[in-house]
């Protein structure tokens, strides 16, 4: 897998590179979501959850001091002493007239529907209802500055309404009936009532539907509108100190939600998601008990209980068992979505204890990590993709210009020497490709000097060899000469035997010449075959013939058998081959022996075996036999075999030489040489090509004999 190079940069670009990459990555992946992300949300919630309870108190501290104030002014007392005159001025009446009937309402019906048509305080009224009439319009004028309170009633300490605010926050008049309903009503039946009048305190009345509802909520708006939250103050005689009356403020519980419904609770968090996504937190305020749902963006959700309606008893537990009013909700699942959220208790002084909740899903936590981690996985694979194109790139750049001078490699060692690479690069591969042209050129121009000098040698070579063959017939007949010479000159009466003795062995070295001549004129390629069918058997006899002489003069026994056989060749050099066979077996016997020749057909070959009992070969020897001139002998040519081989194959035949089986009677091996040709059939058909056995052109080797110094005729 790893067999090239760009492989093997890339698989270490990645390992090394873009492997702890992603281990990175996936570790980023895994730890900032839960670790960094949850964790500062969770403090983010605290913190929002801290504020959103703080601004409530501070609201609830507001109407506190508000109460204070105005329960404390000096008009309020002037107000408590007109109502009490009046009814001074009610019972005198009553005890003097007898007339029950005219109790009636604190206020003159008139004066009721004055005050219903704004009209208080326009000196319209009764003199004695001045003082009360003032106040009114203090209380109307209260009303609208602080814009949350419905309705402010000033009460006697016997449960009458003494005066009430007379507009709405946005300066509508009250409705004549809401009036009249409020000054008939008996409000020593309150508990709050009472509480404030023993408890000579500010009195907090907890998230309720008002029984005194101004006005129905406005349509599109939520529940919020129709509770309210109330707060009663006693009101003390200016002199005594005594409690002598109380002022209520009724709150619309929508400012309170409002505190906990502003945008802050989704600011907070914009940052967790991308923009045209609004962050999931909202808040929400449940009662005292932890319980019931007081505040809600869900309206359906009022006055539900968590742990029963909503199915998250844990919650209500985890407020529950906090001491500190203040902590994180275990995590929790509501409508599908899993959420973290953070709770605190708020307005504790007035026994209000409201529970201010902020709860974010987990998909928001999650989302910027989320995010993050995308975009380091995103990363991830660019980089992945990159270094991988990139080592790929560079990889193909480094191993372009290496296949190259490998192939050129290739074609120099085929031999091309013609062959230039071209890398233009200037690094080290440059020169590399610059070293291996210039290394070519050379190569190629010692070549032309090598091939060069080698013909030289070879033919030096064959020059020496041909010299020195020449040379050693020629002595012979030199001195044989010089014989001639001194017999004719002293007249010897010998003359005409030597004369005869001497042309004769000129004859043979003339001889002995040719066949030299022949040798090497065969070795260069010689004549061009003319085959034809030549009987085997008939040939090997003629050359036997041939050499009955030298081998009767040796002391060789020459035995012949077989049954022949037809083959396809040039008569000369076959005769040539058998001629080189039996001549090296003769030579290989110097002091006698006997020579076994014989041609069978075997299967659809001619086989020609001819073994002596002479030296044999070496192994040496045998490595070396069919080299062009090696020779054991000291005047051998050493092309016999040479040539033989060459004959033999062009007629797509074998020959072999190899160590004779051993021969118990001479306890001694010999060679046994033997020569494999097609057969041709036995039906002889009169080819065209045929060429008929003729003596060939000559004779045995008797030169060799002679130069050997074997033969009979060394003087
Ligand atoms: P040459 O006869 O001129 O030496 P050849 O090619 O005919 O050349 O033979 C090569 C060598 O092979 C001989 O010198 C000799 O050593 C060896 N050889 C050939 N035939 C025989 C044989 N019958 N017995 C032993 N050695 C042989
Ligand atoms: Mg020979």
């Amino acid at each position: 897998m790893l067999r090239r190079i760009s492989t093997k940069l890339v698989v270490a670009v990645l390992l090394t590179v873009v492997l702890p990459f992603v281990v990175f990555a996936v570790f980023i992946n895994e730890q900032m979501g839960d670790r960094l992300t949850r964790h500062v949300v969770q403090q983010a919630l605290m913190g929002l959850v801290k504020d959103l309870g703080g601004q409530i108190d501070y609201f609830i501290d507001e109407r506190h001091q508000d109460l204070d104030l105005w329960s404390n002014a000096p008009s309020i007392n002037l107000a408590l002493d007109d109502d009490l005159f009046e009814q001074r001025m009610l019972e005198r009446a009553r005890v003097e007239g007898g007339d029950p009937e005219s109790g009636g309402p604190p206020w003159s019906a008139a004066s009721v529907a004055l005050l219903a048509r704004g009209r208080m305080g326009s000196g319209d009224l009764d003199v004695g209802s001045q003082a009360r009439a003032l106040f009114t319009s203090e209380l109307d004028r209260y009303v609208a500055r602080k814009a949350v309170y419905d309705v402010l009633l000033l009460i006697a300490d016997d449960g009458r309404l003494v005066t009430c605010s007379s507009r709405t926050p946005e300066g509508e008049p009250l409705s004549f009936e809401l009036l009249e309903c409020l000054f008939l009503t008996d409000f020593s039946r309150e508990e709050w009532f009472q509480r404030t009048l023993d408890e000579e305190r500010i009195i907090g009345v907890d998230h309720h539907t008002s029984p005194y509802r101004i006005y129905e909520a406005p349509p599109d708006e939520d529940q919020a509108w129709n509770y309210h939250v109330g707060f009663a103050a006693p009101v003390r005689e200016s002199n005594s100190g005594a409690v002598r009356g109380v002022l209520y403020g009724l709150v619309n519980w929508k400012f309170i939600q409002d505190i906990v419904a502003a945008p802050v609770v989704k600011d907070a968090f914009r940052g967790l998601v991308k923009p045209p996504e609004e962050p999931s937190p909202y808040s929400w305020i449940w009662a005292s008990d932890g319980d019931t749902i007081l505040g809600h963006p869900k309206r359906s959700l009022y006055y539900k209980s968590v742990s029963k309606d909503l199915g998250l008893p844990q919650m209500v537990e985890a407020v529950r068992e906090n001491r500190a009013g203040w902590g994180l909700y275990p995590e929790y699942t509501f409508l599908g979505e899993e959420k973290n959220a953070a709770f605190r208790r708020c307005a504790v002084q007035d026994g209000f204890s409201w529970v201010v909740g902020v709860g974010i899903d987990n998909d928001d936590i999650y989302a910027t990590a989320e995010e993050l981690s995308d975009l380091l996985l995103g990363g991830t694979a660019f980089v992945l993709v990159m270094a991988t194109l990139w080592t790929f790139v560079i990889a193909r750049r480094t191993t372009g210009p290496i296949l190259e001078l490998q192939r050129y490699t290739r074609r120099v060692a085929e031999g091309d020497l013609d062959a230039q690479v071209d890398i233009s690069s200037r690094d080290e591969l440059g020169h590399l490709a610059d070293d291996f042209n210039a290394m070519t050129r050379e190569l190629k121009a010692q070549r032309g000097r090598l091939v060069k000098a080698e013909k030289d040698a070879a033919w030096r070579e064959m020059a020496r060899q041909i010299a020195h063959d020449i040379k050693n017939p020629l002595t012979p007949i030199k001195l044989s000469l010089d014989l001639l010479e001194r017999v004719r000159r002293n007249g010897d009466p010998n003359a005409d035997e030597i004369l005869d003795r001497t042309t004769e062995l000129m004859q043979r070295q003339v001889e002995n010449l040719r066949e030299i001549a022949a040798d090497f004129y065969e070795f260069t390629g010689g004549r061009k075959a003319r085959p034809g069918r030549v009987d085997a058997g008939e040939l090997l006899d003629e050359v036997l013939h041939l050499h009955d002489a030298w081998a009767v003069e040796k002391g060789v026994q020459m035995q012949r058998a077989g049954r022949g056989g037809l083959v396809n060749a040039d008569v000369g050099k076959l005769r040539r081959v058998l001629v080189n066979l039996v001549s090296n077996a003769l030579q290989a016997m110097p002091n006698g022996g006997e020579l076994f020749a014989d041609v069978d057909p075997e299967g659809d070959e001619v086989v020609i075996r001819i073994r002596d009992t002479g030296t044999g070969i070496s192994e040496d020897v045998r490595e070396h036999l069919f080299e062009p001139y090696f020779t054991t002998k000291g005047e051998g040519t050493g092309l016999g075999l040479a040539i033989s081989k060459r004959v033999i194959e062009e007629l797509h035949g074998s020959i072999t030489l190899e160590p004779a089986p051993w021969d118990e009677a001479r306890e001694g091996r010999g060679t046994l040489a033997t020569v494999r040709l097609e057969r041709l059939d036995e039906t002889p058909s009169a080819a065209p090509g045929e060429v008929p056995t003729e003596p060939g052109p000559t004779g045995p080797e008797q030169g060799s004999e002679q130069v050997d110094g074997e033969g009979p005729g060394t003087s």
